[in-house]
C-alpha cells in the first residue's frame, strides 16, 4: 500500500491558539529571522503532517509537564568550542504541544555550521541537531493528530508565523517572518526556558503539533532521523524541478545529503551521475543507483558529460568551483545549491556561465513540513533508507570532525539512549 502523500499544495490551517507561549512564539519569530542566529531557514508548516490516521481523545498532559521539565543534551558554550554536556529545562507543554521523548538524532553538516559561526553569529549555549526522532510522551488538549506512544520526529522548523504569504501557500521555509528553527532562534522563556531554541543532541524536545513528522511503523528510527532534513532537502529540489522517468541528473558531493539524493533520483526514474572528491565511493554510489562516477572533476570525462544533464543537485559544503559543473548542463537546464558554505567564502560563477546556454542557478532550503512528511513516506514506499553510523553522545566531537573530514559513510547518528 502506498505510503506517499498527495501533492504540497493543501491549504495553510492557520494556527488559532490563544495560550499566551503561542502568541510570545509568533512574536519572536520576526525577531529571531533576523538575528543572524538562524542557520537553515525553511519551514513548511501546515498542512496536517502528523497522524491524522490516529486522531484520538488527547491524553491529559501529566503532572511532569504542566511545567518546564529538566533534560540533558550536549551544547557548545561558545563559537566553535566543543560540545560538553549541559542540562537545560524545556518549556511545559502547552495547550498545541507535543513532548517528545528523543531516541534518536542525526549529524547534520549544518549543526556543524551553525555552531562554528560559518553563516553568521549563534548563540550561545547551543544545542544543535535537527534530524530527531522518537516517542510522544505528553501532548496538550488541542492536539488531536499524534497521542502518546506515537512514533514522531522533528526536522529543522519547529514554528512560523502560519499567516504570511509563504506559509498560508504551504511553504513555511520560506515564511516572510522567518521560520523558527529548531535550534539557534531566539525565544521567550515561556518557548524555551534558555532563550535559545535548543535542539536533538538532548533527551526531550517540546514543539508545535503542526510540526511533528508522522513515522511509519516499517520505518527504523534511527533511519528515520536523516530524513527529518537530509531526505528533504534534496526531495524538495528534485521535485521542484521535475525529475522524473529519463530525467538526466548529476549529484554533487555523497554524504549525508547525497546519498539519498542519489537513492531518491533514482527512484524517480533518472539516470544519476555522482560527482565525488572520493575516489573510495564509487562502490556505493553504484549500489546507491548511480550509473556513472566523476571522481575530482576528471577531465576526460567532464569533456564527455558536456551538455548531458536536465537538473544537478549540488550538496558540497564549502567553496568550490562551479564552473566545470556548469558546462555539464543541457541549454536551460538548472544547477541547485543546496550545500551552504562560509558566508565569507561565497561562491563564483564566471561572466559567460550562465549566459551561454541560458542556464539557471538556484538554490533551495529545505521544503515544507507536508514535503518533509511526503519525503518519509516516498523513503518507505521505495525502501529508501540512509546508511546509518550510530554514535553515542559522548563520541560528537570526534564525529563533527570526521564530518567536516568528509569521513561520514554516510550519517551519524546518536542513540541518544545509549549510555
Ligand atoms: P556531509 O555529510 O559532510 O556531505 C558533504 C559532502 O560534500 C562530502 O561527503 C563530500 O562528498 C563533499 N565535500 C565535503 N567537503 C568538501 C570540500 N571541501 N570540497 C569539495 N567537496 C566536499 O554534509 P551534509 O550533511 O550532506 O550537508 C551538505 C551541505 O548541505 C552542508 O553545507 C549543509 O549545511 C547543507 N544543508 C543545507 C540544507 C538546505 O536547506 N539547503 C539542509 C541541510 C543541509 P564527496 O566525498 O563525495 O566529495
Ligand atoms: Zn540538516
Amino acid at each position: 500500500m502506498s505510503h506517499v502523500h498527495g501533492g504540497g499544495d493543501a491549504p495553510h490551517q492557520p494556527n488559532t491558539d490563544t495560550a499566551s507561549s503561542d502568541s510570545d512564539r509568533r512574536k519572536f519569530l520576526k525577531l529571531a529571522a533576523g538575528s543572524g542566529a538562524i542557520g537553515l531557514s525553511s519551514t513548511f508548516l501546515a498542512s496536517g503532517s502528523a497522524s491524522a490516521a490516529t486522531a484520538a481523545a488527547p491524553t491529559p498532559v501529566g503532572a511532569a509537564f504542566q511545567k518546564p521539565f529538566p533534560v540533558h543534551g550536549y551544547a557548545a558554550k561558545a563559537q566553535g568550542s566543543a560540545l560538553t554536556p549541559f542540562a537545560f529545562d524545556r518549556r511545559a507543554v502547552g495547550p498545541n504541544d507535543v513532548a517528545i521523548d528523543i531516541h534518536y538524532c542525526g549529524v547534520c553538516h549544518s549543526d556543524i555550521h551553525t555552531s562554528h559561526g560559518d553563516w553568521g553569529p549563534s548563540r550561545y549555549p547551543l544545542v544543535t541537531g535537527h534530524e530527531i526522532t522518537g516517542k510522544v510522551v505528553a501532548v496538550g488538549s488541542g492536539v488531536s493528530n499524534v497521542r502518546v506512544g506515537d512514533r514522531v520526529g522533528v526536522g529543522c522548523m519547529v514554528d512560523s508565523c502560519g499567516h504570511c504569504h509563504e506559509c498560508s501557500a504551504g511553504f513555511e521555509q520560506y515564511c516572510e517572518e522567518g521560520p523558527m528553527m529548531t535550534y539557534g532562534s531566539e525565544v521567550p522563556a515561556s518557548v524555551e526556558p534558555t532563550g535559545t531554541t535548543q535542539g536533538g543532541y538532548s533527551t526531550a524536545v517540546v514543539v508545535n503539533k503542526d510540526f511533528v513528522i508522522r513515522v511509519p511503523d516499517t520505518v527504523e528510527l534511527a533511519a528515520a532521523g536523516p530524513m527529518m532534513c537530509a531526505a528533504v532537502t534534496v526531495y524538495s529540489p528534485l521535485r521542484h524541478w521535475s525529475v522524473r522517468k529519463g530525467s538526466k541528473v548529476g549529484i554533487v558531493g555523497m554524504g549525508g545529503l547525497g546519498h539519498l539524493a542519489v537513492q531518491m533520483a533514482t527512484a524517480m526514474g533518472a539516470e544519476v551521475t555522482v560527482f565525488t572528491t572520493s575516489p573510495d565511493k564509487v562502490a556505493d554510489a553504484k549500489r546507491f543507483g548511480a550509473k556513472e562516477v566523476v571522481v575530482n572533476y576528471d577531465a576526460d570525462k567532464m569533456k564527455g558529460l558536456a551538455r548531458t544533464f536536465d537538473f544537478i543537485l549540488n550538496t558540497v559544503p564549502y567553496k568550490h568551483d562551479m564552473d566545470p559543473l556548469m558546462a555539464t548542463l543541457k541549454r536551460d537546464a538548472t544547477i541547485c545549491l543546496v550545500g551552504i558554505g562560509k558566508a565569507p567564502e561565497p561562491n563564483q560563477l564566471g561572466i559567460f556561465t550562465t549566459i551561454n546556454k541560458r542556464n539557471s542557478f538556484a538554490g533551495s532550503m529545505i521544503g515544507s513540513i507536508h514535503e518533509t512528511q511526503e519525503a518519509v513516506d516516498f523513503c518507505d514506499l521505495h525502501k529508501i533508507a540512509p546508511d546509518v553510523k550510530l554514535i553515542r553522545m559522548a563520541q560528537i566531537n570526534q564525529v563533527w570532525a570526521d564530518v567536516v573530514a568528509k569521513k561520514a559513510r554516510y550519517r551519524y547518528v546518536i542513540d541518544v539512549k545509549a549510555a
